[in-house]
């Protein structure tokens, strides 16, 4: 066990600690984990889906899939070319996002433990 200086106090802990012992700033930085957020396959939508989070976006074709990597808590946005509003959702690192369309063309969005669609990278 090595001892590192908090980059926040400047005291001495370890460095398998995974927050400084003396003021409790976090030491080690999450690595980032995915969130898949599927899109609905539609009769009607020929545009695309986008998921804005943390100031990017990623879109991705009707019946698509569109993976983000987060390190902690994020809040997602998601639109969907011809059909009304831009739901946003709290996701954490690993969860799973099924985008709904209902029959009047509104958009929601839930947390699944699989997603119904082939999981399609972002393009
Ligand atoms: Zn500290």
């Amino acid at each position: 066990m090595a001892l590192i200086k908090c980059p926040e106090c400047g005291k001495e802990v370890s460095d398998k600690a995974e927050a400084c012992i003396h003021c409790g700033a976090p030491l080690k930085e999450k690595p980032p984990e995915p969130v898949y957020i599927s899109f609905p396959q539609v009769s009607s939508f020929t545009g695309k889906g986008t998921v804005y989070y943390n100031g990017k976006s990623e879109s991705c074709a009707p019946g698509g899939t569109v993976c983000i990597e987060i390190s902690g808590p994020t809040t997602i946005e998601v639109k969907m070319n011809s059909y009304f509003g831009r739901p946003s959702l709290q996701v954490k690192p690993g969860d799973k996002v099924q985008v709904t369309v209902s029959a009047l063309g509104k958009i929601s969005l839930s947390k699944v433990s699989t997603l119904g669609t082939n999981i399609s990278k972002n393009w």
